[in-house]
């Protein structure tokens, strides 16, 4: 099930953290994967649980972290998209998602999918009925290389039309010294292929950022936090 920290946080933040976890169901048998494989960023946004849990004790801010394996379902998907339950993630071939039955399908969506966005779901309604403002944030994490090809940028922002916060945002953090901040790179938000910004916030017409924070930044709690706080800041700054 997924995990709702603050459920009725004071904060104007609502923060969700769509691989939060490398957690694979028992019945599922590692997916007929090593553990190895899933210690890796193909199971999960490696940090972003611990970077999204620090922003939530920051501001009080409710945060919904799934607690399934993106390799089991991907809740950042269109059920439509081939991404949803991949067969093969950067180079590895996931032997448990192969040839899916349409019934084996449909059971991972009723089972993982649709419990982790219930949750977040419950949290915009129940802020809506008592007129609580909120701005979406999503929090995600990127390996440092891909394909052979390293990645500059420490964080990026993905936006598709609405860039109420994201350019502000940008200007927050190129202001600091040292990093390297992505607009759309390495990856844009498109509606098409993105489930949880689209279906929560756009749907919703609600702000919104989505962060991608590299791995190798957030690897551990100190570095977790560190990022934590930086990212507060520029919030504080814009919001
Ligand atoms: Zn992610």
């Amino acid at each position: 099930m997924p995990r709702i920290v603050r459920p009725l946080g004071s904060a104007g933040l609502v923060l969700f953290c769509d691989h939060a976890s490398n957690h694979v169901p028992v019945e599922l048998d590692n997916l007929g994967l090593p553990p190895s494989e899933l210690m890796r960023h193909i199971a999960w946004d490696i940090g972003a649980a611990g970077v999204t849990q620090a922003l939530s004790d920051i501001f009080d801010a409710p945060a919904i972290l799934c607690q399934t394996s993106r390799l089991v379902i991907d809740c950042n998907r269109q059920p439509h998209d081939t991404g949803l339950i991949p067969e093969v993630s950067d180079g590895t071939l996931i032997p448990g998602n192969l040839q899916l039955s349409a019934c084996a399908k449909a059971e991972r969506l009723q089972r993982w999918f649709h419990p982790y966005h219930d949750a977040v779901e419950s949290v915009f309604l129940e802020r809506e009925a008592r007129g609580a403002p909120s701005i979406a944030v999503s929090i995600h994490s990127m390996t440092d290389s891909l394909g052979g090809i390293d990645r500059p940028w420490q964080v990026s922002l993905s936006s598709h039309l609405d860039r109420r916060l994201t350019d502000p945002m940008l200007a927050s953090l190129r202001r600091v010294s040292n990093i390297t901040v992505g607009d759309n790179q390495p990856y844009d938000l498109d509606p098409n292929v993105d489930y949880s910004t689209p279906f929560h916030a756009i749907r919703r017409g609600l702000p919104h950022l989505q962060i991608e924070i590299r791995q190798d930044e957030i690897e551990d709690p100190p570095n977790q936090q560190r990022w934590a706080q930086r990212l507060a800041q520029s919030l504080r700054e814009i919001i």
